[in-house]
């Protein structure tokens, strides 16, 4: 770290839900009161008047460049392999082909282990170190497992990863040679978790998405990136591969932070989520305009990313898509075979599908006000190396 004073401006953790306050110095996983997903609350008054947006200029390339908005205290609990502050990349051929002009893809497969699940778990490990936990646990539909498994190792704790036995290859063998303990699963995420409560013993810390309130502040520093590298003027629209919808609710909550540090004015991104059509719980609790989504029953795609049935904080997904006026679409896993090879053509990127899901969602966009000219920001949230099977289906 290139820091003398390394503080954070934590102060409490708030309910989403029931707005309980509980104390930060306690590692905590949800509210005790409601049992809904607890958010990280900072003394954003102190942090505004210690840290201005130019002093994030001279600091290092890394997500820790925010360090007064994340919840690690001590410097020395902080697991770093290099994560955050992926490139923003103009799409401009492919923006010509489909007609947008202001084309961007935030290409999160430079993060380590090739998705940004690095940055969640980076948090919820260095947070972990910070309380002493020896054991996380976690299921995953592949890539969140592979960023444990790489901070945990680096760490000194012991990482027990829940996965379907159809992963990618390359999640379960990446967990394996990290060191991890490794169960396969038969059936999706949902059946890894319940596998995982079975085998669970007490002192094992649960890090599933939106269970416990560090991996969000590592995905909210998304936010933060995006604000920055648009020079503080956020893009019309962010489209989001969602499952567990960690993103989307990070960067939700890094705006109305940024807002209030008042580093950026009050207009914001409408937000999109993608599925894939053979998993889209989100997409259908949006078209009945729904306050929550419900399970999806007999999941299948090949953006193993987006296999997931039911996001356990579904409320703030759908929250976040009503807030910012935004949308949901789905996208066949065709569409998704075609994009990969349509932006491997143009942009030389390798997608992961479920980047590629994003991209083919475009043409839909125009259903919720884009035109040719509006800013439209599209992620990449992983690498499309991680996914042999998929590039073997192309048949190339
Ligand atoms: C986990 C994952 C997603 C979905 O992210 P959420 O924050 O859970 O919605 C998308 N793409 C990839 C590559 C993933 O690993």
């Amino acid at each position: 770290m290139d820091v003398k004073s390394f503080s954070s401006f934590i102060s409490c953790l708030e309910c989403s839900e029931c707005k309980t306050i509980h104390d930060h110095t306690i590692l905590q996983s949800t509210c005790t009161q409601c049992g809904k997903s607890l958010l990280v609350r900072y003394d954003l008054a102190g942090v505004k008047k210690s840290l201005s947006k130019d002093d994030l200029v001279a600091r290092g390339r890394h997500l820790w460049r925010y360090r007064e908005l994340l919840p690690v205290q001590d410097e020395g609990n902080v697991i770093s392999l290099g994560e955050g502050l992926t490139p923003v990349i103009p799409l401009k051929s492919l923006g010509k082909e489909i007609g947008f002009s202001n084309l961007w893809l935030k290409d999160e497969a430079f993060n380590p282990t090739g998705s940004f699940k690095a940055r969640g778990l980076c948090l919820a490990v260095s947070k972990a170190r910070e309380h002493q936990i020896r054991d996380l646990c976690i299921p995953t539909a592949g890539n969140a497992g592979g960023a444990l498994a790489a901070y945990a190792a680096a760490a000194g704790i012991t990482a027990h990863i829940y996965m379907p036995q159809d992963t990618p290859e390359v999640n379960i063998r990446e967990c394996h040679v990290l060191g991890a303990d490794v169960h396969l699963v038969r059936g999706v995420i949902s059946d890894a978790a319940k596998a995982m409560s079975e085998d669970r013993k007490a002192d094992w810390f649960d890090v599933s998405t939106m269970k416990e309130p560090y991996r969000l502040e590592g995905k909210k520093t998304l936010g933060y990136e995006i604000a920055e590298q648009f020079h503080w003027r956020l893009p019309d629209f962010i489209v989001y591969p969602t499952g567990g919808g960690t993103g989307l609710i990070g960067m939700w909550k890094a705006f109305a932070e940024l807002d209030e540090l008042g580093w950026i004015d009050s207009s914001r991104p409408k937000m999109v989520a993608v599925q894939s059509s053979g998993c889209a719980p989100i997409v259908k609790a949006y078209q009945r305009r729904a306050a929550s989504s419900e399970f999806w029953n007999d999941a299948s795609t090949l953006a193993s990313g987006l296999r997931v049935p039911k996001a356990f904080a579904d409320g703030l997904i759908m929250k976040t898509l009503y807030e910012s006026r935004g949308h949901a679409f789905s996208v066949s896993d065709d569409d998704i075979l075609q994009t990969i090879q349509m932006v491997a053509a143009l942009e030389g990127i390798l997608l992961c599908p479920e980047g590629a899901a994003a991209v083919a969602a475009i043409q839909q966009l125009r259903d919720c006000g884009a035109g040719p000219e509006s800013s439209v920001l599209l992620f990449n949230t992983g690498s499309g190396l991680k996914y042999i099977e998929v590039l073997q289906q192309l048949g190339l």
